[in-house]
């Protein structure tokens, strides 16, 4: 063990499984670690630097923010904030945005919206979020409790009340748990990213807004992976056709720095008075400089271009040998393997080539501006280790 990793074991607590790799700079898409070696970055460090690693837009912008004004409280008026608010808002046709630090903190946030709308508008025992099985919202207690896995409750009990989950793509099921609870909102992902790729049905995300809508709860889409053009369009919902009345997202926001973004549509826009709900990092100045300079990238040309280099990589891994299925959407890429995924992930790493994993799947996420050639060499890197002695 290096001396990095023996520090690491006895100073930080142990929640990562890290690989043996201390990666310490990078361009782009390609990253390096302390010894040299080059990989080429599929995980954007689990869909953040949309841009990759060092981008000189992204850098420009946070360092001459930073150099500005790096934090005020939110008792004063700074602009990267509201340009940004500005910016998704008229990018979504969302009405406002509260910021914060992270996924879970924009999911936290969303979620006491829907209370305080339900109870508003039907009374304070209105206050049931359905959210669907195999999702992934956060690890807050309360973000915890929206997430319908069992292993991430275990000995974390009593998590916060007021969550039903439904099963997938089961439109009766979700019909029922709204009628059958005092519903305040139906929540959830797209694409479910940390469950495995997992695209929802189409028609299930159609009948699941129509539903909300008609029996007026609200929608609150988790977009902090699937969002900030990740699958080819701004945020994932656009690729249905539906309206939520909460967006939340994060991790590719920021560019590589933490923020986390609610939007509210028109129903929800002005349910936060002074007092309600705050953080003292949200809106931070250098964060939303530097998700400025991303979110102004994020052109419909520009999402074209994600779209393609997704169906590039789709062709790269289909019918490959060791690949029994390829799931996800634009640069959101789930693959199926024969070996088992974190073996496939441990000798790509070997081969130079980030990957990640989500369940029984590996999971790719590079930046969107990855280079073809780049997106090629890293996928017959993967292709072949998942073809090899299987
Ligand atoms: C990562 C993730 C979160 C949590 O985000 P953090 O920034 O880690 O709190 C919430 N929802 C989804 C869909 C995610 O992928």
């Amino acid at each position: 063990m290096s001396e990095i990793m023996v520090k690491d074991k006895e100073y930080i607590a142990g929640t990562y499984n890290r690989f043996p790799v201390e990666i310490c700079r990078g361009k782009g898409s390609e990253v390096y670690d302390t010894a040299g070696k080059r990989y080429i970055d599929m995980t954007s460090g689990i869909g953040v630097t949309l841009f990759g690693t060092a981008d000189d837009e992204w850098v420009a912008a946070v360092s001459s923010q930073a150099a500005k004004l790096q934090h005020m409280s939110n008792l004063f008026y700074t602009s990267p904030c509201v340009e940004l608010a500005e910016i998704l808002c008229k990018k979504t046709g969302m009405k406002k945005v509260f910021f914060s630090n992270s996924g879970a903190e924009a999911n936290e946030c969303a979620i006491k919206a829907a209370r305080k709308y339900a109870a508003k508008c039907k009374g304070e025992d209105h206050y049931t979020i359905v959210t669907v099985r195999n999702g992934f919202h956060g690890r807050t207690i309360t973000t915890l409790a929206a997430t319908g896995q069992d292993h991430y409750h275990e000995l974390y009990r009593p998590l916060t009340s007021g969550f039903e989950y439904v099963p997938a793509n089961d439109i009766a099921a979700i019909e029922n748990a709204v009628a059958a609870n005092k519903t305040a909102a139906v929540m959830l992902e797209c694409i479910q990213g940390e469950g495995g790729v997992l695209p929802l049905d189409g028609d299930y995300i159609k009948a699941a807004a129509g539903i909300a809508q008609r029996e007026n709860v609200l929608l609150i889409i988790d977009e902090v992976q699937t969002g900030n053009g990740r699958t080819g369009k701004l945020y994932s919902y656009m690729n249905f056709g539906i309206d939520p009345d909460i967006v939340t997202t994060a991790k590719g926001l920021g560019g590589g720095l933490p923020i986390g973004a609610t939007l509210f549509g028109s129903k929800t826009a002005d349910i936060f008075e002074p007092g309600d709900h705050g953080s003292t990092y949200g809106g931070n100045p250098v964060c939303c400089a530097g998700a400025v300079s991303v979110i102004n990238r994020l052109t419909d040309e520009f999402l074209v271009s994600v779209t393609e280099k997704g169906r590039l990589a789709r062709k790269l891994f289909e019918g490959r040998k060791g690949i029994l299925s390829v799931s996800g959407m634009g640069l959101m890429i789930g693959l199926e393997t024969v070996k088992p995924a974190a073996d496939v992930v441990r000798e790509c790493i070997g081969r130079g080539v980030l990957c990640l994993t989500a369940k029984n799947k590996v999971r790719l996420l590079p930046a969107l501006n990855i280079p073809a050639e780049l997106l090629t060499e890293a996928a017959e890197t993967i292709a072949s280790v998942c073809g090899e002695g299987i």
